[in-house]
């Protein structure tokens, strides 16, 4: 099967054909979204499910590409239009030198904070069709600007938060961009894969990402956009058998994270409002849990007075962003410190900071899971109305009544939400275990396992009480 895949990408239309196919569905996405302004919060709850732009980027697209990543790697980057947009901006444009804010990842994890602040909390991104699509603009926006002005390929590295969430779960992936035989790369005389000559090709082109694909260890930053697989094959100054060297590789789950290698400040950073993000939208599913959600932040505006619900949005995201996470992920830290680890702050968050990872992508997976099965009722509708205006207010009316999911598929469900969490859950205590033989000082950093422990069990103990009680 991965022959065949390989095989695929040497071909000259693979997969930029695939970018070309998924532009045009990303331009009717974003078409079918603008079509659908309404500020009406009634009118949205319905609207959010039957636009069919809202529907398929929130219940359909991000999904898929959360469930390819964490078990393929970044293949949507593969076929994301957004990155030929860019790399075209880029041959035409300035090609600046990077600045060192932008290499050192700290872009990424503003811009994804400024989603998370503004386009979610501040215009509901992901419940308005109308700012959805707007969202939308704004990346491809932020791509041509980046593209016009920087060197290489510097937006789908360094600003692309959707890329760089997938680089982390793709540390789970049994996939991997790899070459067969690193002595080949190293007695190669041309290395076309990281040639100046073909950096600004559209399709045979040198890798955009500054990576060296002999050096590639993880899945982390390869866009999988096969250029240097392509310039391997096509530009050998000598016939090599071995060549194209770069290839998708079987590489074993979780292979990355076990790697061990610790985040950078930045990406631990983005992590922790992530840990932050899943659970909100975990708990944001059953009113009881909801409920909690909202009382810390209740607490807050009562206490200081806050009217403008913007203004309470930024606080409520503050506290379920940031300090609520911050004060999980600092329990295991501080508990082993009480029990004599010598282990200090900084490199803490930093190396069992991927620890969480395995949890986190468990609740997107679930998150993703209970949206791809929960918005099925409304597909009949879809295509007849795909602004979702009208099928909207015919639910409202009650002249539409949506069917009900079969028992089965709940109880499948159910059964799916459970055991994902609970395979990320083991993945964590993996990682501390091997993470604690590697520091070789068990006994003190035993503590360390609350981190699968705690943040672990604010999801299962809400799904096994939600779903099964
Ligand atoms: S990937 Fe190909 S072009 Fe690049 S160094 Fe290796 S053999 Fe040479
Ligand atoms: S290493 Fe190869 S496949 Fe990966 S981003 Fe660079 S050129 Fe594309």
């Amino acid at each position: 099967m991965l022959k065949l895949v390989n095989r695929a990408f040497s071909r000259a239309y693979m997969p930029v054909s695939l970018k070309y196919v998924s532009l045009v569905a990303y331009i009717i996405l974003i078409i079918t979204g603008l079509a659908a302004y309404s500020t009406d919060a009634a009118f949205l709850k319905e609207l959010r499910n039957t636009n069919l732009g809202n529907l398929i980027v929130w219940s359909y697209w991000w999904p898929a590409i959360v469930f390819l990543a964490i078990f393929f790697g970044r293949i949507w980057c593969m076929i994301c239009p957004v990155e030929i947009i860019t790399t075209f901006f880029a041959k035409i444009g300035l090609k600046r030198k990077r600045p060192a804010w932008l290499l050192s990842g700290w872009a990424i994890t503003v811009f994804y904070i400024l989603i998370l602040f503004v386009g979610i909390q501040g215009f509901a991104i992901h419940r308005n069709p109308f700012f959805m699509a707007v969202y939308l603009l704004t990346i491809v926006g932020v791509s041509v600007i980046i593209g016009s002005i920087y060197e290489k390929n510097t937006f789908c590295r360094y600003v692309c938060p959707v890329g760089y969430l997938l680089g982390m779960y793709s540390k789970l992936s049994f996939l991997g961009w790899r070459v067969k035989d690193r002595q080949t790369c190293e007695s190669c005389k041309d290395k076309s894969c990281i040639h100046k000559n073909y950096r600004y090709s559209l399709n045979y082109k040198s890798c955009g990402v500054d990576l060296y694909p002999a050096k590639i260890e993880d899945n982390a930053n390869c866009i999988l956009c096969a250029g240097c697989l392509k310039t391997c094959s096509k530009y050998q100054s000598e016939p090599n058998a071995n060549r194209p060297n770069p290839q998708l590789t079987y590489i074993g789950f979780a292979n990355d994270l076990f790697n061990l290698k610790p985040l950078k400040l930045a990406e631990m950073f983005f992590m922790l409002i992530v840990s932050g993000f899943v659970i909100s939208e975990i708990w944001s599913e059953w009113p009881v849990t909801d409920g909690y959600l909202g009382y810390l932040p209740g607490l807050v505006k009562s206490a200081i007075h806050v009217e403008n619900s913007m203004l309470f949005g930024f606080v409520k995201a503050v506290i379920i962003f940031f300090i609520i996470p911050l004060f999980i992920w600092l329990i295991p830290f501080l508990v082993s410190k009480l029990s004599g680890a010598t282990i200090a702050l900084k490199e803490y968050l930093l190396t069992y900071g991927i620890a969480f990872i395995p949890i986190i992508a468990a609740a997107h997976l679930d998150k993703a899971i209970l949206k791809t099965t929960s918005r099925l009722p409304y597909f009949e509708h879809l295509f007849f109305d795909v602004t979702g205006i009208t099928t909207a207010q015919q639910i409202i009316d009650g002249k539409i009544k949506l069917y009900d999911n079969p028992v089965w598929l709940n109880i499948m469900v159910s059964v799916l939400l459970t055991l994902v969490m609970v395979a990320g859950i083991w993945l964590s205590i993996k990682v501390i275990k091997r993470m604690n033989m590697k520091e070789r000082k068990t006994a003190s950093k035993s503590p360390l396992y609350l981190i699968p422990v705690i943040y672990g069990s604010i999801f299962l103990s809400m799904i096994i009480a939600w779903r099964w009680f």
